[in-house]
């Protein structure tokens, strides 16, 4: 596997190239500073999940997209380990695995997530028509969803919108895994 500093930081400059912006754009529309931009693109820095989902919504590009390269095509079958792919980026209290990053075609990505206890993450509002689909496979955690944190147990479903204010949370002393699909049905 590539060095996921590396292809954040090829792949950031290749989005930020295509959109035409300078490094001042790039950080009014994610949120990021400039100067955190540029040392991420530099591969001085391996940000944050809290970061790395700023850059995504800003760019509007999927948060796999950002952390590995496409997978080969639907015509190969696919076998991937979570233990082999959790990445944990920074001080980051979630762990994510890009179990099947997105591909246009598909129009959505497929990741294991880990929240440790306390961890606590508001999302901003994703590209319009985007929604978030969790199943929680241990531990127990809370949604932020319509204006309410919906709590969770073990075997426990959510789908919610992911073009409105979201957020995660696990209160609980234990982890919370979940496998979540993020579906984009409007992304080229
Ligand atoms: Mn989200």
């Amino acid at each position: 596997m590539q060095d996921p500093a590396k292809h954040l930081s090829k792949t950031l400059k290749a989005i930020r190239k295509d959109r035409g912006w300078s490094l001042d754009a790039a950080a009014a529309a994610t949120g990021v500073s400039k100067a955190m931009l540029g040392q991420i693109e530099r591969g001085e820095s391996s940000p944050t999940t809290a970061t790395l989902w700023k850059l995504a919504t800003g760019f509007q590009v999927s948060v796999t997209s950002l952390m590995e390269p496409l997978p080969p095509g639907a015509e190969k079958t696919l076998i991937r380990d979570a233990e082999a792919l959790r990445h944990l980026p920074g001080d980051s209290g979630m762990a994510v695995a890009p179990l099947f990053p997105f591909e246009p075609r598909f129009g959505f990505e497929y990741m294991e997530l880990t929240f440790h206890p306390g961890y606590k993450r508001l999302s901003e509002p994703h590209e319009v028509g985007v929604v978030e689909y969790i199943t929680v496979i241990s531990g127990e955690m809370e949604i932020f969803t319509d204006d309410n944190w919906q709590p969770l147990k073990t075997g426990m479903s959510i789908r919610f919108r992911g073009d409105a204010p979201h957020g995660y949370r696990n209160r609980g002393d234990e982890k919370a895994v979940v496998m979540t699909i993020i579906h984009y049905p409007t992304r080229r």
